[in-house]
């Protein structure tokens, strides 16, 4: 498909911009958004943006019973010279595509679905808060819509983006969290979706999420699910261990989300000669380390907070206390790295940085 198939519709009713400094983590929606539909006849087809508005669905859906679908999330950037960024936004096409194989949902074009991008950014580009650590986040995702309640894939899809501007997810620059190791329930297991995203894992991880916040933490550490044992990511990021100088993260199994921001932080500790490596990190690893005084730093990765440091882990009765319960030296040199790429104060040497023109 050609550039020049995106039709646009502007809005004549642009919503009024809120105060940004008050914004809470998506609960506000720009003035357009981007829609193209899929049917078997035509493919993917009718690329368009239009002004943001609800959309109407056959209560048989296959979306509402079998929970067919897949997201992404991505930020844009505005820079100090009102330039707008995207960070490495083909790497999240590229896993929407996977993530739509494992749902058998047909894939995008990756091309038209970057441009889509580029362009509803484009237009709504003045949603962008012009305020260090807040940025416009970006939505992408695809429901099933054909109507028809046999256990089946659809026949009909619907790919959508929605923008939606966010505040710094630390009011006061980063800020560890408590973190409960989860010994009951599990986020996803091998063979299953917990490498796609996909709405079934987020429904499925809420309640052991609910229950650790009653008790004081803010998120959960994932177990694998066959033995309960190994490391797998916390709340909804992907999560990072300092032990004895050596930096160390769940290598990829089957059940654990490949983060973008996972892959940039494991590339940029490599370009510092920083040591890392990806493998099995059971519990018990990280308990032991902690005991020998060598578990030095641990922190989650994701687009929302960029890097989140974890200052105290709860596990078996036992609150282990990370760096004194601050944010440590690595984890606030990489965060200022990536932030910095992102938002073009600082050089790109990796060329992560993408230009909304
Ligand atoms: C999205 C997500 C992440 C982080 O991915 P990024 O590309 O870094 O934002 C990690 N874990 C889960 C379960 C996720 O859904």
């Amino acid at each position: 498909m050609k550039s020049n198939q995106i039709t646009v519709e502007i809005s004549d009713n642009r919503k009024e911009k809120p105060a940004f400094s008050s914004l809470q983590f998506g609960k506000t929606f720009t003035d357009h958004m981007f829609v193209m539909d899929y049917t078997e006849d035509q493919g993917w087809h009718h690329p368009r943006i239009v002004p943001y508005q609800p959309i109407t669905l056959d209560p048989a859906a296959t979306i509402f019973h079998y929970g067919q679908t897949v997201f992404e999330g991505l930020k844009a950037y505005l820079s100090e010279n009102e330039e707008v960024f995207l960070f490495r936004p083909e790497e999240n096409i590229k896993r929407l595509n996977r993530s739509c194989e494992r749902l058998c949902i047909p894939q995008v074009d990756e091309e038209i679905a970057l441009e889509a991008l580029q362009k509803l950014v484009d237009i709504d580009r003045e949603w962008i808060p012009n305020v260090e650590g807040m940025a416009l986040y970006i939505r992408p995702f695809i429901i099933s819509t054909e109507p028809n309640l046999d256990v089946t894939p659809s026949k009909s899809y619907t790919f959508m983006i929605i923008l939606s501007p966010v505040g710094a997810f630390y009011k006061e620059g980063i800020n560890p969290v408590k973190i409960a190791v989860e010994q009951e329930y599990v986020r996803a297991v091998r063979g299953g979706t917990g490498n796609a995203k996909t709405a079934g894992n987020y429904a499925g991880a809420m309640l052991a999420q609910k229950q650790s916040g009653k008790s004081g933490y803010s998120q959960v550490l994932w177990l694998d699910g066959k033995e309960n044992k190994y490391i797998e990511e916390v709340g909804s990021m992907n999560v990072f261990f300092k032990i004895n100088g050596e930096v160390v993260t769940p290598e990829l199994s089957g059940s654990i989300l490949e983060g973008i921001t996972r892959k940039s932080v494991i590339e940029l500790l490599k370009h510092w000669n920083v040591p890392v490596s990806e493998r099995k990190i059971s519990i018990d690893d990280i308990y032991d380390a902690y005991k020998n005084g060598q578990l030095e730093e641990a922190f989650g990765t994701g687009t929302a907070a960029v890097i989140s440091p974890i200052g105290e882990l709860f596990w078996k009765s036992e609150k282990l206390i990370i760096n004194d319960g601050k944010t440590g030296e690595l984890a606030k040199k990489i965060y200022d790295a990536l932030t910095g790429i992102q938002t073009g104060k600082v050089e790109d040497p990796f060329g992560w940085r993408v230009t909304v023109q």
